[in-house]
This record gives C-alpha cells, sequence and structure tokens, in this order.
C-alpha cells in the first residue's frame, strides 16, 4: 500500500518524499492507520523496521494545525537513540508548523530549559531521567501531553529506567493515546506496560515478515562452481566470532563442512541426521570458540540458540523468503551487530528478489574487489579430502602471492586477472558496516561495500 492510502495529510506525505521513502515498510503500514484511530498500541518492532515514521506520523497527524503546547512525549532509552528520532521527527515535519525538540542527559541542562521555556516544542522527545530533571526543575510541563511513546521500552526498562517511567506516567494527564515500542516483553516492563497502557492493539509483525535489527545485510553474486572459493575468502577477510553457514540439504552441509575443514578452517556440520548429542556439541563448540563455522541446514536453524553469532552466512539462497528470516535471525540477538551474506549464484537471482520483496527492501550486492570471479573454481577431490596436491588448491592459498596471509595489504592483488572493484547496490540498501578487518587491511574493500 502507498504512503498516500495511509490517511496521512498532504504536508507529510511531502515530508515523506522528501525524506525518500517510497514505499512503507510493514510496521508503517499496519501501525500507522491504527495510529490515526487514536488506539493504544503496542508493537514489537526494532530499530531498523521504520518505527520511528510509523509513530511518528499519525502523531504528527493529530497534532497539526493545532495551538503550540507539548502534546507528544517519546521517551527513549538513549541520547542516541532520542537524536535519531529528533532528526527524523524533523525531517518528516518540515512541511508543517510542528515543533520537535529533544531533551537528554549529557549535556548542558540549560539551553535544553530555555528551548522548552522559550518557543516550546509539540513533540518532545527525551530520555526519562532528564525529563525527570526538567520536571523537578519546573522547566516542563506534562498536562498537555495527548499522546506517549515508549520507544524500546524493553531496553529503557533493562536499563533500570522502569521506576523513572512510573513516575513520568503519574506526571501524564490519564486521558491519552500510549504507543510502546519493544521487541520483547520483560516482566518489569509488563507492570510499566499495564499502567501506561488501556485497552492497546498489537501490532505484532509476524516473525516471518520482520528481520532482525541490528542485521547488515549484504548479497555476493557469484557463480555456482566459485560459492567455496567465495566463501573461503570471506571467512578470511571478514573478523568473526561464531559463524553459521547455512547449507540446502544434508549433504551439501556435509560436503562443504569438508571443503572449509580441507581449507583450514575449524568447522562442524549441524543437521537432522546428527544425533542429539553431536549437535549439542558442535552448538557448545561454537558457543566456546573451538569451532569458529558451523554448517548447518534450516532444520537446524529454527529453535537453536547460539548467542552471540556475529555471521549468518547464506551458502544457497533460501527457497522460501521465511527461511531466510529465520536464518539470518540467528545473529543480532539482544541489540549485538550482526552481519548475514547470501552468497548468490544467477540461478538464484529470482530468489533473492522474492526475499526482498518480502522483507521489504534491497539488499546491497557487493563484489570482493580481488576476487577472480573468472577463475576456474578450485577442484574437489572425490571425496572432498586429501586434494591437497592439487594446483588450484595450491593456487587457492597462492594466487596473491603465497598463503592466505599473504594476501596484499591494501587488497591490490598481485595477478592481473583481478575483477576490478565493483559495486551494484539495489535500492533501497543499506550499508555494509563490515567488521574491521582482523589484519592489517585485506578486507579494506569490503569496508565501503
Ligand atoms: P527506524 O527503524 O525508524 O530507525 O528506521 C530505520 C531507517 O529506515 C531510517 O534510516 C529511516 O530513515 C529509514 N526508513 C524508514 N521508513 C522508511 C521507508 N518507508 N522507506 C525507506 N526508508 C525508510
Amino acid at each position: 500500500m502507498p504512503f498516500a492510502k495511509l490517511g496521512l495529510p498532504t504536508a507529510l506525505l511531502r515530508g515523506v518524499r522528501a525524506a525518500g521513502y517510497h514505499t512503507p515498510t510493514p510496521i508503517q503500514s499496519k501501525a500507522i492507520p491504527l495510529a490515526l484511530e487514536g488506539v493504544d498500541i503496542v508493537a514489537a518492532a526494532q530499530t531498523g523496521s521504520g518505527k520511528t515514521a510509523a509513530f511518528v506520523l499519525p502523531i504528527m497527524a493529530r497534532l497539526m494545525d493545532r495551538p503550540h503546547a507539548l502534546r507528544c512525549l517519546v521517551l527513549a532509552p538513549t541520547r542516541e537513540l532520542a537524536a535519531q528520532i529528533e532528526t527524523s521527527a524533523r525531517d518528516l515535519c518540515r512541511f508543517t508548523n510542528l515543533k520537535v525538540g529533544v531533551v537528554h542527559g549529557g549535556v548542558n541542562i540549560g539551553p535544553q530549559e530555555r528551548m522548552l521555556r522559550g518557543e516550546g516544542v509539540d513533540m518532545l522527545v527525551a530520555t526519562p531521567g532528564r525529563l525527570l530533571d526538567l520536571q523537578g526543575r519546573q522547566s516542563v510541563a506534562l498536562d498537555d501531553v495527548e499522546v506517549l511513546v515508549l520507544d524500546e521500552a524493553d531496553r529503557m526498562v533493562d536499563m533500570g529506567f522502569a521506576p523513572d517511567l512510573k513516575r513520568i506516567l503519574r506526571l501524564l494527564p490519564k486521558d491519552r493515546q500510549t504507543m510502546m515500542f519493544s521487541a520483547t516483553m520483560p516482566p518489569a516492563l509488563n507492570e510499566v506496560a499495564r499502567e501506561a497502557l488501556h485497552d492497546p492493539v498489537r501490532v505484532d509483525l509476524s516473525p516471518s515478515t520482520r528481520t532482525v535489527s541490528g542485521i547488515t545485510q549484504a548479497v555476493y553474486p557469484v557463480s555456482r562452481g566459485l560459492k567455496t572459493d567465495l566463501l573461503d575468502e570471506l571467512l578470511r577477510r571478514t573478523d568473526t566470532d561464531g559463524v553459521i553457514v547455512f547449507a540446502r540439504t544434508k549433504r551439501g552441509a556435509d560436503r562443504l563442512a569438508r571443503q572449509l575443514e580441507k581449507r583450514g578452517h575449524a568447522v562442524a556440520a549441524l543437521h537432522g541426521d546428527r544425533t542429539q548429542s553431536q549437535r549439542e556439541r558442535a552448538l557448545r563448540d561454537l558457543k566456546r570458540g573451538r569451532i569458529a563455522v558451523l554448517v548447518a541446514t534450516d532444520i537446524a536453524s529454527r529453535g537453536i540458540d547460539v548467542e552471540d553469532l556475529t555471521h549468518v552466512i547464506n551458502y544457497d539462497v533460501p527457497m522460501a523468503p521465511e527461511d531466510y528470516v529465520h536464518r539470518i535471525g540467528r545473529t543480532a540477538r539482544a541489540d549485538a551487530k550482526g552481519d548475514a551474506f547470501t552468497l548468490m549464484s544467477p540461478e538464484e537471482d529470482r530468489d533473492m528478489k522474492a526475499i526482498e520483496r518480502f522483507i521489504g527492501k534491497g539488499i546491497l550486492r557487493v563484489t570482493i574487489p580481488d576476487f577472480d570471479y573468472k577463475k576456474q573454481p578450485t577442484p574437489m577431490s572425490g571425496e572432498e579430502r586429501g586434494g591437497g596436491g592439487r594446483g588450484r588448491d595450491r593456487e587457492r592459498g597462492g594466487h596473491s602471492g603465497g598463503g592466505h596471509g599473504g594476501r596484499s595489504a591494501n587488497g591490490s592483488s598481485s595477478g592481473g586477472r583481478s575483477q576490478p572493484t565493483r559495486q551494484v547496490s539495489s535500492t533501497p540498501s543499506e550499508p555494509v558496516h563490515g567488521r574491521k578487518p582482523r589484519r592489517q587491511a585485506p578486507g579494506a574493500g569490503r569496508k565501503r561495500m
């Protein structure tokens, strides 16, 4: 559904266009019409889902063309998030008469007091502690607040803000609309929610349409035959700390595990044919860092709990878009940052596009600057083992001039056949914040990809 159909006033639609948004994200499509009705909302949406606009736009629609007063309070756990919300809100309301302000700790309170007492704001974004300080100094009056937003509410509670939130709730008019955004519902938050919300509507994007925040996604186009070589290269260039590589079949997982092992990676395979104790051992080994890479099938991607994974790599593009979301959900738990890479052969382009439609955004296409995309694939020995003496295998390690560690530090290849740096990004794309290369700069090309 386009933004124009969500019931927003023209001035805000202009703001949306100016912000460069074309299509609402799933949370926006669901939450905006509901919020415009004025009901209380609890939404399970995270940073990266477009949740800020999901609450800012309907609130602005409600506040437009009214006499100025502090009518909307947005509470956020950190000053970074508060500042980010304020910036987005200002952006979106640039064609309206609304004023947005932000107050948070860690900076001088004086200018914040002057802002509140002086020109005033219609929407105030605040961290709880600083808001209470200001209120204690009688620099802010909350009697006109009609809409309250608790953003990243679980994080606020995790950070010990529950008592502050309760105090703030008591300072606000009872007759108001409240929206709460929270990825999880810890018990302490339940209490706050009971006090804050009245008969809320749950906006729960089914897990299958949600991708986890904190995940940086990238697609690596490569021919089918070079996938293992590219994967090997990626594993070497990227500073990983716990990787799951997904393969489509059990056999494929076993084969890939053997190939990676042969190339020097500490690896185990996890799939339905493994006994429970083998699976548990593989997971334990990954958690403890005894192995660096777990090659798994989709069966293994559901219901396993591997926290602190930094990378999920899809060796095959999942055929069902839901599997993509499940797979990449293994990483970036609990606000950690995670990367999800997908190796995509030309035949898999359509499946990848279906995934992008499903998750509602395009994923950046990335090529590794000095990886030789035209080379012959490293041949496999009969059983993917015992082929160490083969020329190609040797060349793999040596095609940049002697051993993996010997790849030239600036990413330039000593061979003349390397693919020029190329970056084709689908839109909308997001930057790939690669982890810092482990050694000097062998992955220097990645950072900008
Ligand atoms: P948020 O989850 O609100 O932090 O938003 C994450 C990022 O997505 C921000 O950079 C927004 O500017 C951007 N964004 C939000 N909504 C849309 C949209 N409908 N289309 C494209 N980008 C969006």
